[in-house]
Order: structure tokens, then C-alpha cells, then sequence
């Protein structure tokens, strides 16, 4: 027997039983006479007692030859501890060892196993399995189980059916990359692994099925971020006979069971907004709702003053920086100037008004505008006493794109994106399709299979090309705190519907015909009205957290360059595996002979 107790589960009750555990040896402490072990394994850490009387000199000396990360199984007394440790919930007990066995030498290991550890993160991937004993990394993969038992417990309570759609398929288009695996048995032919498993959830409902889900890897071969993975996995949703307003209301109420669950939260009714609102008054499709200064247009006070930048811009918006005038000097100023003038935002210029705590006014374009002038502005943006106005210019969604990188910066240096407040918000209305200048086309805002609204139905079909920028769709996302947890729509159930939209996408007939045929066939055969969502499960776990890091919930995560440091992958193939999956030309000329 290995052991009757684990190392979180002896308590002053226990004192007096003889008791075996086995784990690995976090530290040694030795005095001569006596030696101390902590004892450590999933559930805690035990100290251990070695003393010449009890435990024999022999013993004693065995015991002294083990080092940090030794596997051990020891025998021995619960006895009261004479100095408590009240920070573990062993703390008050250690074992008097009477029997001692080595299970496994350890080298040292290459970094610290402690909460905050030496390694760097290259080490710690190549050694994951140590870095998995650190308790930081255990705790986020037992919170990860724990989140998907609860979404499968909820789910499977309201008559959801978990079911497994393959991960062989041909490809769907949803804007990345696939991934693609030769097919040995179909010379020349590529599998891909799904991107996700959209067109199968919409074919279960063909089906009948009602009510899927699945919490499943999806595959996307983008560039990576700490934010993204090459494989991660998604609470994948469908549900028929549904309206936008049901499946909002139905993974809200995921949603808040899982942080009640997770993190005894209760959270309140989820506010919603439309995507225009979202980008005029935060400038993103996901605003961190967490805190205001939210954008406060100027395009008409501003323009025809005299001043050209403004006068040449399409559009004049700022933010207003609550208690930020004394905050900054001249000197911050340009720097946080230089700072939005980096390539990532790329701006060229950037005003300030001070609103000086004892009522004067400063700004960057005094020469241009009178004090009665800023003062307007200052109304505009209700600004008090000590705040400080920051302004952008030129085209429109840019400017929007580049204010919103500069709010999200003050946010953080102001301290107003706390992570243990959450602030879910869910963005609706999302336009069909997104014109594209550089390639002359739209692309699916979602993805090909979504539906445009009720009321845009009959624009879609017989509109002019105009008509088509302002489609709407029932497409929505959920948002929390910044990050988009989740992303969904109602889909078109309709064959002519669905091949109109391939068609404004730029499909030609066949192409649509050869990739989908499948789907727009099954429309044929009764299928239901219906719409889905799925959500990142990783994002999900890192944001209920507080991190960013999806990684840090992932037990194997690739690194940026997409590689998995600990198994070395990708890696080469054998000559024959080319060969034998008609890789090669030699080999695939033979099969075209
Ligand atoms: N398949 C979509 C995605 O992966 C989600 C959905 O529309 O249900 O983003």
C-alpha cells in the first residue's frame, strides 16, 4: 500500500494513528539529530519528523540522502506539531516517521517547484511536469475541470445533449487558416481539422437534436498571441426553434451560474448594446465597461476654427481623464503621446486640455481657441475641476480604433481595471458584412452561415450594393471586462437565403456548391429555424481569474512560435510517411499514372 492518507488530510484528530503517505519531497531540513520533510502531493503538504530515537540512526542517515522532488513513502505517528504552522491546514500536525522507502531519485530540478518560481517560461514548458507540481498551475487546471463539469451540469440540467462532431473534415471558412492532415487513404486529398464545429451543430439541428452541445478542441492557424492558441477548446452551442432574445437569455444564465458557482458571484441582468453604440461610445466591438471615460465626440465645436488639423479631419473625439490634470507635466504628456505615436496605433498628434484644479484652463491649442470655446468642449465632456481632456483626430473608425487603445491605457495607469470586478455586456446588432477596400470584397463579419435580421431580409436578396453595407445581422457577442468570451448568431435556414450570402461573399455557384452542398441540401429537408453560440473556454477560465494568459490554463500550451518545447513538435517526418501519404511527387506522379 502506497498510502492511507494523502499530504492535505491529517488534522489534530489524527494524532496518535500510524499512518502512511507517499509524495514528493518539496524541502529538507536537517539539524543533525532530527531531520524535517515536507511531503507534498496534489492535495498539500505534510511535515515529516525524523529523529534518532523513533526513527534509528540508520533510518535517519537513509532519510539524509534524498534531495528536492524525490518520490518517498514513509510510515509513521500523527503527533502534535510544538510550533503550528496556521498558514497550511496540516499545520498543526507532523508525522514521527518509523518506516522510510525511496520510490524514485529526482534529479534537481532545473527550477524552484515553489508558488513563485526561478524558471523563465521556456524552462518551465520543456519541464512542464514540474512546473505542473507548482501549486499556481494546478489550481488553474482544477479550475478548468471544475468549470467544465459545472457548464456540462447546467447544461445537460436543461436539456442540452453533449455530442461529438468529427475533427477530420474539409475545411469552413471563419477567417483563419486551417489546418490540414493528409488523407493516406485518398491520394492528393487533405483533411482539415475544424476551425469549429459550425456546419455540424447546424446539421444536428437538421437533425432534430434540439438542443447541442460540446466542449470541444477547435483548430485555427493564426499568429499567435498571449491571448490565443493554435489548438483551444470552445463551450460550443446550438439550440433550434429559437430567437436571438432565447439564446441570450439561456447562456446568460450559463454564464451566471457559472460564476456563482465557481466564484460565489451573483451577477446581475447583463446590460446589452448595439454595435454602433459600442463603437461610438468605446470605440470597440468588446468595451471594458469596468469604467467610464467613455468618448465624447467634438467634430462640430471643434472644426472651422482655424485650427487645419481639425479642420481637415473627418472626425474630433476624445476622453475625458477624471483628477488627471496635475497628474501629468509637459514632459508626461509627450511621452504618452510618443507612446500612442508607436506603429501598433500609429497616431500623429494628440491635444490636451487641462481643467486645472483651480479653474484655469490650458491646452495644447490655445492659440486656436478661446477660453469660452474650451470651455465648451469642457461641458461637453462634463468635465470638474482637475480633470484633463485627450483628443484625437482624422478618419473615423481609425480615430475610434486609436482612442480606444489610449482609454484602455488610462484605464490601466488610472487603476480602474480591477479584475476581481466583472462587468459582462452583451454587443448585438452586429453588421452581416464588412467591406473590404484591399481586396475589393465583403467578408462575413461572423461567418457565412449568419443571418441578417428579420427586416433586412428582403434588402439582402434584391438590394443594391450599398444596401448591403448596412445589413444587419443577429449576430451578438458576450464581452467581459474587455474580452470577448463569446461569440454567436441565428442562422439562415433557408437554401436561397444561404446561397445569396455565398454569393455576395464573393463564392462563385460551383465553389459554394462544392463546399456546402452539404448543408444548403440538408436546408432542403425541413430545417428548423435556429442559431448557436460558443464560447472560449480558455478565455473564459483566464478572465474568471483575472489574467490574460489563456496559457496558464492550458496544461500543454504551445508557445509563440506554435511549437510544444516539452514533446518538440512539429517536427519532420520520415521519408516513407511522405511517400506513403503521397507527399512526395515521385510518389503522388505514380498515383496520377
Ligand atoms: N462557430 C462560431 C465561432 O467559432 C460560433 C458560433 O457562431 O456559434 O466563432
Amino acid at each position: 500500500m502506497y498510502r492511507t492518507h494523502n499530504c492535505g488530510a491529517l488534522r489534530m484528530e489524527h494524532v496518535g494513528q500510524e499512518v502512511t503517505l507517499s509524495g514528493w519531497v518539496q524541502t529538507v531540513r536537517d539539524k543533525g539529530f532530527m531531520m524535517w520533510i515536507d511531503l507534498r502531493d496534489r492535495y498539500g503538504v505534510t511535515q515529516l519528523l525524523f529523529n534518532e530515537e523513533v526513527s534509528s540512526k540508520e533510518l535517519l542517515e537513509a532519510a539524509r540522502s534524498v534531495g528536492r522532488e524525490f518520490v518517498i513513502k514513509i510510515t509513521g505517528k500523527v503527533i502534535e506539531r510544538s510550533s503550528k504552522n496556521d498558514k497550511i491546514p496540516t499545520g498543526n500536525i507532523e508525522i514521527e516517521v518509523s518506516q522510510f522507502e525511496i520510490l524514485n531519485a529526482s534529479q534537481t530540478p532545473p527550477f524552484t517547484i515553489e508558488d513563485e518560481s526561478d524558471g523563465g517560461d521556456d524552462l518551465r514548458m520543456k519541464y512542464r511536469y514540474l512546473d505542473i507540481r507548482r501549486n499556481p498551475v494546478k489550481e488553474k487546471l482544477m479550475f478548468r475541470s471544475k468549470l467544465a463539469l459545472e457548464t456540462r451540469k447546467h447544461l445537460i440540467g436543461t436539456d442540452f445533449v453533449e455530442i461529438e462532431t468529427p475533427f477530420l473534415i474539409k475545411s469552413t471558412p471563419e477567417g483563419a487558416r486551417d489546418f490540414v492532415v493528409p488523407s493516406r487513404m485518398n491520394p492528393g486529398q487533405f483533411y482539415a481539422l475544424p476551425q469549429s464545429p459550425q456546419t455540424f451543430k447546424q446539421i444536428l439541428m437538421v437533425g432534430g437534436m434540439d438542443k447541442y452541445f460540446q466542449i470541444v478542441k477547435c483548430f485555427r492557424d493564426e499568429d499567435l498571441r498571449a491571448d490565443r492558441q493554435p489548438e483551444f477548446t470552445q463551450i460550443d452551442c446550438e439550440m433550434a426553434f429559437v430567437t436571438q432574445e432565447d439564446i441570450l437569455n439561456t447562456f446568460e444564465g450559463l454564464t451566471k451560474h457559472l460564476f456563482k458557482t465557481m466564484l460565489d458571484m451573483d451577477m446581475e441582468d447583463f446590460p446589452r448594446m448595439d454595435y454602433d453604440e459600442a463603437m461610438s461610445r468605446y470605440g470597440s466591438d468588446k468595451p471594458d465597461i469596468r469604467f467610464g471615460m467613455e468618448f465624447v465626440e467634438l467634430t462640430e465645436e471643434a472644426k472651422g476654427k482655424g485650427f487645419p488639423v481639425f479642420d481637415d479631419a473627418e472626425m474630433v473625439v476624445g476622453i475625458c481623464a477624471p483628477g488627471q490634470a496635475s497628474e501629468y507635466s509637459n514632459k508626461d504628456i509627450k511621452k504618452l503621446t510618443e507612446w500612442m505615436q508607436r506603429p501598433q496605433i500609429g497616431v500623429k498628434g494628440m491635444i490636451n486640455v487641462k481643467y486645472n484644479a483651480d479653474g484655469t484652463i490650458k491646452s495644447s491649442v490655445d492659440k486656436f481657441y478661446d477660453e469660452a470655446q474650451l470651455k465648451t468642449w469642457l461641458a461637453k465632456f462634463d468635465a470638474k475641476p482637475g480633470d484633463m481632456l485627450l483628443i484625437l483626430c482624422g478618419e473615423t473608425d481609425k480615430t475610434r480604433k486609436q482612442l480606444n487603445e489610449l482609454r484602455l491605457e488610462m484605464g490601466n495607469r488610472m487603476g480602474l481595471r480591477d479584475n476581481s470586478v466583472f462587468k459582462p455586456l452583451w454587443v448585438v446588432d452586429f453588421p452581416l458584412l464588412e467591406w473590404d477596400e484591399d481586396s475589393n470584397r465583403f467578408h462575413a463579419m461572423h461567418h457565412p452561415f449568419t443571418s441578417p435580421k428579420k427586416a433586412d431580409v428582403e434588402r439582402m436578396l434584391n438590394g443594391d450594393h450599398e444596401t448591403m453595407k448596412a445589413l444587419r445581422a443577429d449576430a451578438y457577442d458576450l464581452v467581459i471586462n474587455g474580452v470577448e468570451i463569446g461569440g454567436g448568431s441565428i442562422r439562415i435556414h433557408d437554401r436561397a437565403l444561404q446561397e445569396k450570402n455565398f454569393k455576395l461573399l464573393g463564392f462563385t455557384d460551383e465553389e459554394a456548391e462544392d463546399q456546402f452542398g452539404f448543408l444548403m441540401g440538408a436546408f432542403e429537408y425541413g430545417a428548423p429555424p435556429h442559431g448557436g453560440i460558443a464560447f472560449g473556454f480558455d478565455r473564459l477560465c483566464s478572465v474568471m481569474n483575472g489574467t490574460h494568459s489563456i496559457r496558464d490554463f492550458i496544461a500543454f500550451p504551445k508557445n509563440n512560435q506554435g511549437r510544444d518545447v516539452m514533446i518538440d513538435a512539429p517536427s519532420k517526418i520520415h521519408d516513407e510517411q511522405y511517400d506513403e501519404l503521397y507527399l512526395k511527387s515521385t510518389a503522388a506522379e505514380k498515383v496520377v499514372e
